[in-house]
């Protein structure tokens, strides 16, 4: 454990397993959450597809399917 920024908004907090602390961490599993929801409808959509239909920008739907197979 050590003390780090958080990726997402530069809070500093400490670090145990994720690089965000635990309210962005929060918020990115609302995301996946939303992101796999959409997927479970439409298995051909693309991140341009998400990011009209969920509004989250293309930026973070990169970090959020990066290691995640979208098809
Ligand atoms: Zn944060």
């Amino acid at each position: 454990m050590s003390l780090e920024n958080c990726q997402r908004c530069g809070s500093l907090f400490l670090r145990e397993k994720s690089e965000f602390c635990a309210d962005c961490t929060r918020w990115y599993a609302e995301v996946y959450g939303k992101v796999r929801a959409y997927l479970r409808e439409k298995p051909n959509s693309n991140l341009w597809d998400l990011h009209v239909a969920l509004e989250i920008p293309l930026s973070v739907l990169q970090q959020v399917v990066k290691g995640e197979k979208l098809h």
